[in-house]
Order: structure tokens, then sequence, then C-alpha cells
């Protein structure tokens, strides 16, 4: 997503300069045959034009976005209470329909102003998943992302149809249930971040499996003892006792352990002690634990006293539980206190919690059983807005198709933002597409 700042300063809703506290995003789209952003952005940066102002308006000839009001300055898009809730985005629409009357158009050439519509539309869901990743709000909750028509129906905005009335004249398939469906489906999968922040969150269910984490650790550490292969599975059970991803416990220790060879190493393995807990400075051989289990246990408390300010449901068997800062590390990046905003965190060195997402997603990666994945291999497509991109990432350009349902052959499969589980280039040469979002058969 391409986004210019264009900040209307001159418009009489900028220099108001009202502040609102963001609970939602309402989709527009502008209700005249104009594609250019940048006409909209010229037009009303004007003192006389004290009619409205929107937070961004998205071109229909190349889909960028231009930001025209900080996003938590209060706009004036939709003519009634929403204002004080909702960040208002303006789609533009194609040139060549013509109002004939209220939201009703004639249109002279349907494949150029399908084409507008559908590059705005994606680029919505982009511009959308952003927002949410930043307000932290939930794009299926109710009235968190509306639209202008079902604003009205809410009693949050004034009388219109858009963009609804655009979608339906044009013959597109698109519905405001649709959208806030890809605009989840864009946010990664995942839970939201923290305002502000993006990351990956350490409370929630694990992606890996035990097969996936066995295998990875057979292929880093060939000599690994049999003790710690008959362990891993402990790590998903204790995880999920706290509603902790017990995948970033796992990782976590390969990194701590050195891949369970304990090179190195503070402790050692009959020590129980997989996360470096209680070596606090060189020289200490830190906390020990009676069987495996219960070092898992006190490691899968302790990134729940970093990661939540929830109590423990099980008893604190961590001894060093009550010296943390409860919540002060959400998402596992946050780990390292290097990177951390308020200086907290489990370790010192640069990059701690990075190390750890880099270990998790190369055991995603891991075909169980045997690794590393092996290509070619089929997966199952069941969204039908499953996006292809030209490369492997959601730092890529968009190609503008979708896979539809399906089986589809992978190719290769690499690393790359957005997605966990890596992208997968389609066999047919189309692009790649987030692993996240298909099942391997
Ligand atoms: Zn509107």
């Amino acid at each position: 997503m391409k986004l210019i700042e264009s900040i209307l300063t001159k418009n009489p809703c900028y220099t108001a300069g009202r502040k609102i506290t963001v609970k939602g995003l309402m989709l527009h789209s502008v209700g005249c045959p104009q594609p250019s952003a940048q006409v909209f952005v010229r037009n009303w940066n004007k003192a006389s034009y004290d009619r409205a102002c929107v937070h961004a308006f998205i071109d229909g000839n190349d889909g960028t976005v231009y930001q025209c009001l900080s996003w938590n300055h209060r706009g004036w898009h939709c003519g009634a209470s929403g204002n004080n809730t909702h960040i208002g985005v303006e789609m533009c629409e194609p040139g060549c329909i013509k109002y004939t009357g209220g939201a009703t158009f004639t249109c002279s050439d349907l494949a150029t102003a399908q084409a507008v519509a559908k590059r705005t539309y994606q680029a919505a869901v982009e511009l959308f998943a952003m927002l949410c990743q930043k307000f932290n709000l939930d794009p299926l909750g109710d009235g968190v992302i509306v639209s202008h028509k079902e604003g009205c129906k809410r009693g949050i905005a004034s009388n219109h149809g858009d963009p609804e009335h655009l979608w339906t004249q044009l013959g597109l398939p698109y519905t405001m249930d649709a959208f806030r469906k890809a605009v989840k489906a864009a946010m990664g999968g995942g839970a939201a971040a923290p305002s502000g922040v993006s990351g990956m969150k350490i409370m929630g269910a694990a992606v890996a499996t035990a097969e996936q984490m066995k295998a990875y650790i057979k292929a880093k550490n060939p000599k690994v003892a049999q003790s710690v292969l008959d362990m891993v599975p402990l790590y998903l059970s204790e995880g999920a006792a706290e509603g902790v991803r017990g995948d970033i416990a796992f990782a976590q220790s390969c990194l701590e352990t050195g891949n369970f060879g304990f090179a190195g190493s503070a402790v050692t393995l009959d020590q129980n002690n997989f996360c470096g807990m209680g070596v606090t400075a060189n020289g200490l051989k830190g906390n020990s634990f009676s069987t495996a289990q219960l070092g898992i246990r006190a490691q899968v408390q302790h990134l729940k006293a970093y990661a939540s300010t929830e109590p423990l449901k099980g008893e604190c068997i961590d001894p060093r539980f009550k010296y943390v800062a409860r919540g002060c590390a959400e998402v596992v990046e946050w780990l390292g206190q290097q990177e951390n905003p308020q200086g907290k965190g489990w370790a010192t060195g640069a990059g701690y919690g990075e190390k750890i997402v880099t270990i998790l997603k190369s055991i995603l990666a891991t075909d169980g059983g045997t690794a590393p994945t092996a290509v070619p291999f089929k997966v199952r497509v069941t969204a039908t807005d499953l996006r292809i991109r030209t490369g492997p990432g959601t730092d890529t350009a968009m190609t503008g198709k979708f896979t539809g349902a399906g089986v589809f052959t992978i190719t290769e499969v690499k690393d790359g933002p957005g997605s966990a589980k890596g992208w997968g280039r389609l066999k047919s040469g189309a692009g790649w597409i987030a692993l996240d979002f298909a099942q391997k058969i």
C-alpha cells in the first residue's frame, strides 16, 4: 500500500482541531465520477470548503492512499455522530460513470469502471487492516467497520448509500461482510497487536505442531536427547493451560539452550531449566526444577507474567514471577529490553524477541516428520478472497487476482511479512499466496 500524506491544513475541519478516540472505521465512495484523489485533495484544501473533510482518499487510477487528516482528528465525513468515533475513508469513483439522480448512474465502460472499483476496494482492505492494527480494533466487531450506508441504518450517519451502490450497479460481488473478512485476513489472521505495535502476540493458541517442533530440533541438533523429544508436547499442553502460545515458549527454549545442546549455556539438561531462568549474571547456574514438565510450566508462567495482566490459572511455581512488571511485553518482539518501549523485558541482548520469531518461522516452515519442507506440495484454499501477490510478503505488490477456493500446487516456499507459515509460489505462475490461509493436503 502506498500512502502519501496530504494533510488538508486549510480546510476548516482541520483548523477546528478536534480529536477523537478512534472506535471504528467508515468506508465511503465519493459519489461523483472522479478517479483522481489529487483532484479532491486540491479542491478540499481551501478555507472556503467548509462542507466536508475526510481522513483519506483512495485514488481510483493507482490505489494510492492520500491521508488528509491525522487519524485521530475529528473528521466531517458522515454528517452525524459517527464523526465522533469513526475514521472516514473515501474511495474515488470511475470517470466513465454518469449520475442520473440520487445514487443511480449509467456507465459507458464497464470493464474500466470495475477495474477502478476493484483497485480502490483492495487498497481499502489494506488501509483498514493497517488502521485496525494501529488502533487495536476487531474488524469483525459490531459496528467497528461500517459503510456510510450501514452507518445511516445504525443512526450514526446521514442518509447515503455509499459505497454499496457502486459495487451493486457495477455488478461486482463485493459486500461489507466480505470486506470485513478480507480486512481480518489481511491482518495476518492473528489477534490485533497492541495499539501502534505490530508483532507476534504471546498469548493465544499455538500454531506449530509437536511434530514440526520435533522435526525442527532433530534437523538443528541431530544428537538431541530422546528425553527432549519426549517432552516437546508438554510445551503445547502447558502453554494451553495458561493461554500462552506453547510454540513460542519452545522457540525461546531453542534459543536459550542452543537447540538443547547446552553448549556454552549456563544451565545443563538435568536442571530442567530450558529458558535460562535465574541466570541473571555470568557464572550463575540459574534455577532448577525436579521434572521437565515443571521447568516448562515455570517458563510458560514467566512468559504469561510478561504478556498479560491476567492471573495464573494454575499454582505459581515460577520463582521469578513476582519480579516481572505484569503485561510489559504483549508481543514477542518486546521480550528484549532494548526493543521494549518501557525498557523492560526478559533479556538484555539486542533483537532477543526477533530471534525467537525467526526460530518460530523456521519451525512453522518445517514439514512434520521430514525437514525441511519438500516441494512441490498441494494446498487447499477455502477462502474465496485469498489474494495473489507478485512476491513473498505483504510488502510486495498485489497482482489484483485471487485464488478462489480450490486445490493448488506450491512449488517454492519463502519467509516474508504477513504470513507466519511463509509464502508459497503457485505452480501456475500467477504469483505468491500466504500459507497461513492454505491447508496443506
Ligand atoms: Zn459517504
